[in-house]
């Protein structure tokens, strides 16, 4: 009898393991295959970075709360994340599409409206895709191609102990955005006369519907003649991605729980809807901030820069990752969070 094994078993990542193990890249120029933010390509002067993602109604969108023009932002800026991760500059993007017929041709017009301001704000441009129909829902994937000057490109694998880690902006936003858009969802279909209460929640919807691809710290990070050790862009959420970098890296990490960078609205959020803020801040995805190594070196660097936190820092402890929580007490991180 033919075996069947459920795909729950390994989850994402070890289904992308399993696929990884099946693929030995062959061409002398792909520098890095699976297992990075973008593949690695050497193009002689310089190196092309290569990134995908996908998004499906009903599994990372809902369109009942979120507007076509955000979701055009939204995809274009994931796609320049990826870019960013690498320490890369974004160049072409492409455009898949699958449309039912409940889009009309004003919807997709509403669609591309935001991905061309995305394609300007990030200084890239759409160049391509596919489009065909769909039967449920709609189904959007962006491919991104940047570059990189090749001694200044940043892996997920080369973090060293004694590093510092750092993040940009803030986190958890991007999970109570989230959380409060589909609360009042529940709210307008139990009684559609009701308004939506969102306001003084400006900030945390907006991380959500249209977040933003860090390529300032990108490139101020140059400008300080910093390059990360190693980076990753937190798109699964602080401590699967921290978890990514420690486990490729072979180190550990010990971050701070009072230091981790959480906006006021974002407090005021999970004290509402009853969520632990750090929770978010470790577990919420969607943030797209970048995850960061420097060496100790790099501190007068960057201390400075007010979009950068030191949130910890780097062991050789392989794969122990640690949370040192506001109780002064120390709880090691998993994929969901912390088991205390
Ligand atoms: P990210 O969150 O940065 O987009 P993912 O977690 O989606 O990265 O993917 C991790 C790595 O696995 C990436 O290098 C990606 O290219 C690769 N990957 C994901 N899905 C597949 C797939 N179906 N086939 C081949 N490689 C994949
Ligand atoms: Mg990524």
């Amino acid at each position: 009898m033919e075996t069947r094994t459920e795909i729950s078993s390994l989850g994402e990542f070890g289904l992308i393991q399993r696929i990884n193990k099946g693929i030995r890249p062959a061409l002398p120029d792909t520098v890095r295959g699976i297992g990075d933010d973008a593949a690695v390509i050497d193009l002689g002067e310089e190196l092309g970075l290569l990134t995908s993602d996908m998004f499906l109604e009903g599994i990372h969108f809902d369109l009942t709360f979120f507007p076509l023009k955000h979701l055009g932002y939204k995809i274009i800026a994931a796609g320049v994340s990826d870019i960013a991760a690498m320490n890369g500059i974004p160049r072409q993007v492409t455009v898949n599409l699958a449309l039912s017929n409940r889009f009309s041709v004003e919807a997709v017009d509403e669609l591309y409206e935001g991905m061309k301001v995305a394609c300007k704000d990030f200084n890239v441009d759409l160049v391509g895709g596919d489009t065909t129909s769909s039967r449920s829902g709609l189904i959007i994937s962006v491919s991104a191609f940047g570059k990189v000057k090749k001694d200044k490109i940043a892996y997920r694998n080369t973090a060293q102990p004694n590093d510092l880690l750092c993040v940009t902006g803030d986190l958890g936003g991007a999970y109570m955005g989230l959380q409060l858009l589909e609360r009042e969802k529940q709210v307008f279909l139990a009684n559609p006369n009701m308004q939506p209460e969102l306001e003084g929640k400006d900030y945390v919807i907006q991380r959500q519907l249209r977040p933003e691809a860090r390529m300032d710290v990108v490139y101020e990070l140059d400008e300080a003649g910093v390059i990360p050790t190693s980076m990753i862009d937190l798109s699964d959420g602080l401590a699967s991605d921290l978890l990514h970098i420690c486990a490729q890296s072979g180190v550990g990490a010990v971050i701070f729980e009072e230091r981790l960078p959480i906006d006021e609205q974002t407090y005021l959020a999970a004290s509402e809807l009853n969520i632990g803020a750090a929770t978010a801040a470790l577990n919420g995805g969607e943030d797209y901030e970048l995850l960061f190594t420097v060496s100790q070196s790099a501190y007068e660097q960057i201390k400075n820069n007010p979009k950068i936190t030191f949130i910890g820092y780097i062991t050789d402890k392989k794969g122990e990752v640690e949370l040192h929580t506001k109780g002064d007490t120390r709880v090691p991180l998993t994929a969901q969070g912390w088991n205390a």
